[in-house]
């Protein structure tokens, strides 16, 4: 099968016009924005022994491909509108790229997220997304808008993914329907759509957590020059002990997973304290459960304290891919 074959049969769909007023065929996609808003655009690349595992199954492959993508525009409050893939395959076997599109349409479509163009090439397993979403000119959510003195909030339960790899590292022993749970997260994360678009107007900062949780929870209190104070005790009051994954956990392991395991594609976020109310409400609409973890305060930095206010000794260290 060649490349121009395998496009089509597994990749070129009946043309759905709207957003992409173009789609693959042409040198370009042509796409047709709103008036009055922003196009949200972000490219995740995953690769082999990297990112995943060479036993993955290519449809949860396919399914997190886009999910990780579709993970930032949620965080900045962007509805997804189309994407484009460019696939770098060793060999172009029928059953695995089958399988593969399955995975990816199946979520695309879910959020009616159109594949506009890609590119395909030989050589060793590599998947690169970049997804396009819109957003009204003034609504998207940005990590420099955080205020002081507001919550922070962090959806779902970050740490079963990281758990998950733990296992599969044979440094972590999970009975076995906990480990499909865990497992579930780590290979097909559902990107936090309906929440991020749920939080506009609500929330003042957003991000999605991907590196681990205090890390990317970092790089928000940067851009908009504040502090951060998580409770530790909310932590495992309200995630680790409701959490069958990591309730019997070392209550230092799962606090790590929880705060610094990574792969969560969760969104952290900051909102005014009088939202507190509206926040939840969105929140059970959405089907997701959400967490105030903690305040923004004055200063700089991440810091994780006890219910009386002390620091953890605990050292959390979040994913860096150069460290
Ligand atoms: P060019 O040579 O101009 O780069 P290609 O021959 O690579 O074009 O691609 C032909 C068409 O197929 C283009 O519209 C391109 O966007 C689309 N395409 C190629 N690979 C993929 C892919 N993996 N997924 C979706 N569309 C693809
Ligand atoms: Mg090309």
């Amino acid at each position: 099968m060649g490349e121009f074959e395998l496009i089509e049969r597994f990749f070129r769909r009946p043309a759905a016009g709207g957003f992409v007023a173009l789609g693959i065929g042409d040198d370009c996609a042509l796409l047709a924005p709103e008036p009055g808003h922003r196009l949200a655009v972000s490219s995740d690349m995953l690769v082999e022994g990297r990112h995943f595992l060479p036993t993955v199954d290519p449809q949860a492959l396919g399914h997190k491909a886009l999910a990780v993508n579709l993970s930032d525009l949620a965080a900045c409050a962007a509805r997804p509108r189309a994407f484009t893939l460019a696939l770098s395959l060793p060999r172009a076997d029928e059953h695995w790229v089958g399988a593969f599109a399955d995975g990816l349409f199946a979520l695309a479509d879910a959020h009616g997220c159109v594949l506009a163009g890609g590119d395909t090439t030989q050589g060793p397993l590599n998947i690169c997304i970049t997804v396009i979403g819109d957003v009204p000119a003034q609504g998207a959510l940005l990590r420099s808008a955080a205020k002081a003195s507001e919550d922070i909030y962090v959806s779902g339960t970050p740490g079963r993914a990281r758990a998950a790899l733990e296992v599969f590292r044979g440094k972590l022993d999970l009975p076995a329907p906990l480990f499909a749970l865990a497992r579930q997260h780590m290979e097909r994360p559902q990107p936090r759509v309906a929440l991020g678009l749920a939080l506009r107007g609500l929330a003042s900062s957003a991000i999605d957590v991907s590196d681990g949780l205090l890390g990317d929870l970092g790089h928000v209190m940067r851009a908009s020059a504040l502090a951060a104070q998580i409770d530790a005790t909310a932590v495992e009051e309200a995630v680790v002990r409701n959490d069958p994954v990591l309730a019997d956990l070392p209550r230092a392991l799962a606090l790590q997973f929880v705060l610094a395991g990574g792969d969560d594609y969760e969104l952290a976020f900051t909102a005014a304290v009088g939202h507190r109310q509206a926040i939840q409400e969105v929140a059970r609409q959405c089907g997701v459960s959400v967490t105030r973890i903690g305040q923004t305060v004055d200063g700089s930095g991440v810091r994780v304290v006890d219910a009386a206010g002390r620091q953890l000794d605990q050292v959390f260290d979040s994913f860096d891919h150069f460290a």
